[in-house]
């Protein structure tokens, strides 16, 4: 994965580290050399070595170091690996090997277990006791594999079967790795010395089974470490507070740092010539091969020491192997070990210059750190999945609520349905009864009426009135009914309108749920936006190590706007977004264009802020430019000037188009869209010098068409310039100055092809006033532009009146003889001699130019 191996690459130079070891004599030599003397000579104080040719002649040689027979096994680590091992240690590679004829002790320095004597323990064990001591085991690991190399095969010494290993190379950083090797992680010095005793069982098995020697083989541990840097998470983040996140979530995108590194061992195969062994039976062609890295080791070692241009490491596998390691971007040393013995003069003698060879190799030490974009994806997709749940949790909060509340509207109205009901039967039970009652009563009265019709004749006027008197009772008895019947009703209406309210109460809570929605997807916009600025930074990371790489990058072509990124990277070192181009490719891929210039569009200011800003970091790289403009990218960064009421959207949105601003065809575009009038609205309103200054910026690129002169003046551009020279700030007035400048070159030209008669138009806007008071401005590059416009002013005849009156000769004198620029002087000369109507202002003024 590309994105999780950006890396940042020091490098620093340093020679291979050369010790010479020599080895008590044996048993065997104490015997049979006993007449002679040894054929060398150690002076460890002087670093020296003396090689005895014969008896009066010798040869002294000078080592980085020079280890006794007497020397310790601590000394040798000390001097020979200690310092490798550090620098693994702070993550650089790093490489020990041991050089020198069979028998001289290699094995014995490297590998010595040290099981029955901790004295004895040799360099494997001694640098894996520091590397355990020192790293953290909570955020770092070790691991480790063991091999052996014999007739350009290479065999797992931890899983011999495996025995035909593939080295890779990394095309891009050169980093050599064997993907197929048995890698096993290292957290206790046991278990590592257990693999060593494995590795060296395996070894012994092996060359047994294969009737080798373990001579002839070359055996390599190597030691991965893996390291998290602390404390180092400022670095290269190009986030700010500005725009608007918590400290918490800017931690929340620092990818933590890690550092790789490794320890190679090389116990190297012995020295001596293959045919003085003899006895091994090999054919021609084997024989070819098992020496065949070994000599391919000693012919790069004489091309890397005659530093030649061409370093044969394809030629074998051991060269292939330690191609990081040796020469390379490693630090390396080398411990050549020689033996006493006359009789192996000749051996010694070339181990001897093959160790003098390696001191002249240097090597280019690499740091390399890596940001763990893995981890960092993995943080936030925690804190994706914590806002997800958060919004189901809300979400299920709310449609619980919704149906209690529709539940319990729904008993109300019921409730209510229900009392109505009873009440209404009721009454209608009364007053049938008093309706029944008097009916009764009427009865009663009639019978009575016809039993005694004598007295009801009598009676008859009063019985009359009686009746009438109980109709009227009666009328009002039902006209009472009736209106407590409509008070019935009018209760049933009120209760439906409580129903209506409960429904609006629903209504209305679907709505929050509605919105909790839009919420949602505005997060969603949001995580498109963190995408985004992961893609930033893998963007970032990328100029850095390119700019690591390479050192200082181009130029932009518009470097004032550079700090309009810095804005929101201001802790960051210059060269960062000064790289070369950056793989937008990726960014366009990963996250689209198109969904970047929509965000420009969104509802949340916050949104839109990071999506101007992403596309302002876009739009300052050339390559980038046409694909935004195609995509609508100018045409939405207009809209925002127009319509955002945000300064920081504004001032960005105008640098970005100061950028785009730079190329022609978009300079029409901006014409096109209103871009003038849109630019001077932006500087009527804007408070923050830094916003005019891309308004400027912009303007003053346009001044730079020819083709749109007229129109840029008539659509106020030469007086909106005009306009922010009340702002001040020096990099507003250095911008001004340089549109001022690009129109008056314009207008020359236009005016001696004949294109153009007539005074100047920024004469005509009234900018000579300005020009004349800041000609001689202290800030050199606010100074040279008006110089040069004043210069292409005062070329054309039609402007000499309004330069005399305006007092601009004096500075055209002035020019003429103090500019430190020998162009613009010499122009300012011509400029004076050839024009009539200044050198009769001169000639009057008595001044000699
Ligand atoms: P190589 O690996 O170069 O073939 P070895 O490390 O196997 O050589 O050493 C050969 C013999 O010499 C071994 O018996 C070893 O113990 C002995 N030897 C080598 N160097 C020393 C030394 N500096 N002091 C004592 N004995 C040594
Ligand atoms: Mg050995």
């Amino acid at each position: 994965n590309s994105l999780s191996t950006q890396s940042r690459i020091v490098n620093v130079s340093s020679r291979v580290r050369v010790a010479v070891r020599l080895r008590p004599r044996n048993a065997e030599e104490q015997a049979a050399d006993a007449d002679f003397a040894d054929c060398v000579e150690l002076q460890p104080e002087l670093k020296r070595l003396k090689l005895r040719k014969n008896n009066w002649e010798s040869d002294t040689f000078e080592f980085d170091e020079v280890l006794t027979e007497f020397s310790s096994q601590k000394r040798v680590y000390e001097v020979v690996a200690k310092p490798v091992v550090e620098s693994v240690l702070e993550g650089y590679n790093g490489t020990v090997m041991a050089y020198g004829q069979t028998g001289t002790g290699k094995t014995f320095t490297l590998g010595r277990l040290g099981d029955e004597d901790t004295a004895a323990r040799g360099i494997m064990v001694r640098a894996m006791e520091d590397i355990l001591a020192d790293i953290t085991p909570e955020t770092d690991t070790v691991s480790l594999s063991y091999l052996q190399l014999y007739m350009e095969m290479i065999q797992d010494l931890l899983d011999p079967v495996n025995d035909n290993i593939a080295i890779v190379e990394d095309p891009r950083t050169g980093d050599v790795s064997l993907p197929g090797a048995t890698v096993v992680e290292v957290r206790d010095q046991k278990s590592f010395m257990d693999l060593l005793r494995i590795g060296e069982a395996h070894r012994v098995a092996a060359n047994t089974k294969l009737n080798t020697e373990s001579s002839r083989s070359h055996a390599i541990l190597m030691v991965n470490v893996r390291r998290a840097v602390k404390g180092r998470s400022e670095m290269n983040v190009s986030m700010s507070a500005e725009n608007g996140h918590s400290s918490s979530m800017m931690d929340s995108l620092r990818p933590p740092i890690v550092r790789k590194s490794k320890l190679v061992v090389v116990d190297l195969a012995g020295s001596e010539r293959i045919d003085k062994s003899g006895s091994e039976g090999h054919t021609l062609e084997e024989a070819k091969s098992i020496n065949l890295s070994l000599s391919s080791l000693g012919k790069c070692i004489n091309a890397l020491a005659e530093s030649s241009a061409h370093v044969p490491v394809r030629d074998s596998k051991l060269t292939r192997l330690l191609k990081d390691s040796f020469g390379g971007t490693a630090r390396t040393s080398l411990v050549v070990t020689i033996g006493p013995s006359p009789r192996h003069r000749g051996e010694t003698t070339s181990t001897i210059m093959f160790g003098q060879r390696a001191m002249k190799v240097q090597n280019m030490v690499k740091l390399k750190e890596e940001f763990d974009y893995k981890s960092l994806c993995r943080r936030l997709d925690i804190e994706l999945d914590k806002l997800i749940a958060e919004n189901e949790r809300q979400r299920k909060y709310f449609d619980d609520e919704i149906e209690r509340i529709t539940a319990e509207a729904q008993y109300r109205v019921a409730e209510a349905e229900k009392e109505c009901k009873v009440s209404l039967e009721n009454e209608k039970m009364k007053y049938h009864q008093e309706y029944l009652d008097s009916i009764k009563i009427l009865e009663e009265k009639w019978k009575v009426h016809q039993q005694s019709p004598k007295k009801q004749i009598k009676e008859e006027s009063t019985s009359n009135g009686d009746v009438q008197d109980l109709l009227q009772n009666e009328k009002m008895l039902r006209q009472s009914a009736e209106d407590e019947s409509n008070d019935l009703k009018n209760q049933l209406s009120h209760w439906k309108k409580m129903e209506a309210t409960a429904t609006a109460e629903v209504v209305r809570l679907r709505r929050m749920l509605d919105t909790e929605a839009s919420q949602k997807d505005k997060l969603e916009e949001e995580i498109a936006v963190l995408k985004s600025q992961l893609m930033q930074l893998s963007l970032d990371a990328d100029e850095t190590r390119m700019s690591l790489d390479t050192g200082d990058g181009p130029g932009k072509i518009f470097p004032g706007l550079d700090s309009l990124m810095s804005h929101s990277r201001n802790s960051q070192p210059r060269e960062q977004s000064n790289g070369p181009k950056a793989p937008v490719a990726k960014l366009f891929e990963q996250v689209g264009l198109q969904k970047i210039l929509s965000l420009l569009e969104s509802e949340e200011p916050d949104v839109r802020v990071h999506a101007v800003k992403v596309v302002a970091n876009l739009a300052a790289e050339e390559a980038n430019q046409e694909k935004i403009v195609e995509a609508g990218g100018l045409t939405s960064l207009l809209m925002l000037l127009r319509s955002s009421e945000d300064e920081t959207i504004r001032r960005v949105a105008a640098g970005a188009i100061a950028n785009l601003a730079m190329n022609e065809t978009n300079q029409d575009l901006i014409m096109a869209q209103g871009g003038v009038t849109l630019l001077s609205m932006t500087a009527s309103d804007a408070e923050d010098p830094q916003t005019l200054r891309m308004v400027a910026g912009a303007i003053a690129n346009l001044c730079g068409n020819d083709k749109l002169q007229t129109r840029l003046r008539g659509e106020g551009g030469i007086k909106a310039l005009l306009g922010m020279v009340k702002c001040g700030h020096p990099d507003v007035l250095a911008q001004i100055a340089r549109g001022i400048a690009n129109f008056a070159k314009c207008e020359s030209r236009a005016a001696t092809q004949g294109n153009k008669v007539g005074r100047s138009l920024l004469v005509d806007d009234g900018a000579l006033p300005w020009i004349v008071k800041n000609a001689n401005n202290e800030a050199a590059p606010i100074r040279r532009h008006i110089e040069l416009a004043l210069c292409h002013l005062a070329q054309h005849e039609v402007n000499a009146k309004d330069i005399v009156s305006e007092g601009a000769l004096w500075e055209l004198v002035r020019i003429s003889r103090d500019c430190s620029r020998e162009d613009i002087r010499m122009l300012a000369y011509r400029t004076l001699t050839s024009s009539p109507t200044l050198q009769s202002e001169m000639r009057r003024l008595r001044i000699e130019c």
